[in-house]
């Protein structure tokens, strides 16, 4: 099973998810609030927490096409719905 899904749904070497202008990645942490502490969007308890990775691309003068942290969402965690939403609503700002 190898069928093309379009940009929105592909993935990297890493298992992120790969969009036009940035890329994320949403894993469990295996573990509840009582370890990560309460949700970082919504503030309430999680069951099981959820850690989401998100870079944005910029295109490097040397190396070309790259990834960072800087400028937009990072490293949050908490309800993967929580996680969910902020990626679906983060829009790239163009300056
Ligand atoms: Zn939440």
């Amino acid at each position: 099973m190898n069928e093309q899904k379009g940009l929105a749904q592909m993935k990297d070497a890493e298992g992120f998810t790969v969009r036009d202008q940035d890329k994320y990645q949403i894993r469990s942490t295996g573990y509840s609030s009582d370890r990560f502490g309460a949700c970082e969007c919504c503030g309430k308890h999680v069951s099981e927490v959820f850690i989401l990775n998100h870079q944005m691309r910029y295109d490097d003068p040397e190396l070309g096409p790259s990834w960072t942290y800087y400028g937009n969402i990072g490293m949050k965690f908490g309800h993967e719905a929580c996680l969910k939403r902020l990626v679906a609503a983060f829009v790239v700002a163009v300056a």
